[in-house]
């Protein structure tokens, strides 16, 4: 005789296989501008975030979205100055800290994954933010005062959760947003979500 448990598998696995559901993960001051380093006399106009075009286009679109912690807020607080990504790493224990938040963060997601036997969860893109020496996908501040410049490179977190998401098997697209261009980020966002959402 079939127990509860078993019927109850039973039933939820009848009918027609659900849809995928897809998120989209997102480096945390895309959502929260508060965590944008900050100090005396910068305007905090200067830290915009794209808070509503992102949660207007997902929730528009049933998407759902992942909020990544802030590596350098969690690690500097505010007020911080701005930093290239060599700065960065010359802090003792930022890069170990960077990467103590990329394994955290690649498990829960593998455990995402894992856990949504039906319906399947899918992550559609990771989100970082360009120019940032910890978030970017491609422009990263490098050098140091006069001599800081930028150079074509992933920054140390996002660089990192890359390394840690492919040594649990998980290979997803990562782009980088522009957080002074809300608007053209967000259409690229759309665009990359009608070439990749059936
Ligand atoms: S770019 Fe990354 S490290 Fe910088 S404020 Fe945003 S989430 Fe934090």
């Amino acid at each position: 005789m079939m127990d509860k448990t078993g019927m109850e598998a039973d039933l939820l696995r009848n009918g027609e296989a659900p849809e995928d559901l897809w998120i989209i993960v997102l480096s945390h001051c895309i959502l929260n501008r508060a965590t944008r380093w900050w100090q005396r006399g910068k305007p905090l106009d200067d830290s915009r975030g794209m808070a509503s075009q992102i949660l207007e286009l997902l929730s528009g679109l049933q998407i759902g979205v992942i909020q990544m912690p802030c590596p350098e807020f969690t690690f500097c607080g505010n007020p911080r100055p701005p930093r290239t990504m060599d700065e960065y790493l010359s802090l003792p224990g930022f890069r170990d800290h960077c990467a103590r938040l990329a394994d955290e963060t690649a498990e829960y997601l593998k455990s995402l994954i894992e856990n949504a036997r039906e319906p399947r969860i899918r992550i559609l893109a990771i989100l970082g933010v360009e120019r940032s020496p910890t978030c970017c996908v491609e422009y990263a501040p490098v050098g140091d005062g006069a001599e800081k410049r930028y150079e074509r490179r992933r920054g140390i977190f996002i660089d990192l959760l890359v390394k840690s998401l492919r040594d649990r098997g998980i290979e997803v697209p990562v782009i980088g947003v522009d957080l002074n261009r809300p608007e053209e980020s967000a259409s690229m966002i759309l665009d990359l979500i009608s070439r990749h959402k059936p």
